[in-house]
């Protein structure tokens, strides 16, 4: 089953379990737009090549859509299509006034240079400019994007808008209107929540075993966050393998030696596979790579008490049954991720206030936030009887089926 037909699946249940008819489920089974681009970029040997992207914007009943765009070679229609519904769940799980976005483009950012992957930022907007817009659809870091990209991209989108458009974009460099804490706040958003799974299992994160998967921009923050407060990280991984220490990781020293895509473990030779990785034993367990890592075939033999997703979409939907079955507790990818729009959403409201605030005040209104969409959905998985992941789904969704509603769409 593919992410999307997956995805569907528990937004039909969850709409169901609210007593939506289903012309609502008929509405937001999909994107209300999916743009296909095509984008030449002259590399460095002088040939031109030409790359496919897409955007995708799944529902704008609350307001402008909002999600990031990763470049990865295995970008697909498909997946975009469910990355956006993600987003618009999200952002009904921490209370945003957005619906959710999401772009990708097919290509491999390790193998390209500086000046390529400008190139191909710049074509990219240019390609979706008529659809995007900081009051239209809002784009962000994703999987192997970062603040570099993300200026280049607003730069383009000013240079065509014909004005300093800081808010067409978040995850932007400070000096450009970034905001304080945006870089680790998806990390930052799973240890609050981890702190609240942790105490709903009398577990004390301090001593804790944890072992993460995925060393990129939220595993490696969330690495640094959990070890500075006293957690063991167990075990680490990349995309060509992983580490374990039974005695608790150098996460410093790792940290120091990883590149910008979060490669480190090719400087070892004792290294473990990333099966090995997630079957390890350990208290909490973080997918914080790609899709579908925890299947119907591992999903037996993962030892921790709670697993969270900092990753979208880590866990399939006959393992989600699996884990919930065997007792562990399984904090979705759409309620564990939220801080990373969060305060894009932060970033954007200072944007287009022109006023800024200090990390502390970002620190202290992301908590909050975490805060009350944990419990709420806690709560929801408990007096619905569900498993977590749906009852963040049903969490998600209302607000845009409330909205669809009120503009008279269903
Ligand atoms: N790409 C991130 C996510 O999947 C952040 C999106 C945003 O900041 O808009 O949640």
């Amino acid at each position: 089953m593919d992410v999307l037909t997956s995805t569907r699946a528990v937004v039909k249940t969850a709409l169901e379990r609210l007593g939506y008819p289903d012309e609502v489920y008929e509405l937001l089974k999909d994107s209300i737009r999916m743009l296909k681009v095509r984008i030449p970029v002259r590399m460095d040997d002088g040939s031109i090549k030409v790359f496919t992207g897409y955007r995708a914007q799944h529902n704008d009943a609350v307001g402008p859509t909002k999600g990031g765009v990763r470049f990865h070679p295995d970008v697909t229609e498909v997946e975009v299509n469910a990355l956006a519904i993600w987003m618009s769940l999200k952002a009904g799980i921490v209370d945003l006034p957005y619906g959710g976005g999401k772009g990708g483009i097919i290509c491999d950012p390790r193998e390209m240079s500086f000046r390529e992957l400008e190139g191909l930022s710049r074509g990219y907007v240019r390609a979706i400019s008529q659809v995007v817009g900081p009051t239209k659809d809002i784009p962000a870091p994703d999987v192997f994007t970062n603040s570099q990209i993300m200026a280049w991209m607003m730069d383009e989108y000013s240079r065509i808008d014909e004005f300093n458009s800081p808010g067409f974009i978040t995850g932007k460099p400070i000096v450009l209107g970034g905001s304080h804490g945006r870089e680790s706040a998806t990390a930052k958003g799973v240890t609050i929540v981890i702190n609240e799974a942790a105490k709903k299992r009398g577990i004390d994160v301090k001593g804790a075993r944890v072992v993460i998967q995925g060393f990129g921009n939220a595993g490696s923050f969330l690495s640094k966050f959990l070890h500075d407060a006293g957690a063991k990280v167990v075990g680490i991984s990349d995309a060509y393998g992983a580490l374990h220490d039974p005695n608790g990781l150098d996460i410093d020293y790792l940290l120091d030696r990883r590149d910008s895509f979060g490669t480190v473990t090719k400087l070892f030779d004792n290294t473990i596979t990333n099966k090995e990785l997630l079957e390890l034993d350990c208290d909490i367990l973080v997918p914080a790579a790609v899709e579908n890592q925890i299947t119907a075939e591992n999903a037996h033999q993962i030892k921790a008490n709670i697993v969270v997703e900092a990753a979208n979409g880590p866990t399939t939907m006959e393992a989600t049954k699996i884990l919930t079955d065997r007792g562990i507790l399984l904090v979705p990818d759409v309620l564990a991720s939220a801080g990373g729009v969060t305060v894009s959403y932060f970033e954007w409201v200072q944007n287009n206030q022109g006023y800024y605030w200090t990390e502390e005040e970002i620190d202290e209104k992301l908590h909050a936030s975490m805060i009350k969409a944990f419990n709420t959905i806690y709560n929801t998985a408990e007096t619905r009887r569900v498993d977590m992941r749906l009852a963040a789904y049903m969490v998600g969704v209302r607000k845009m089926a409330e909205a669809s509603r009120f503009r008279g769409w269903i």
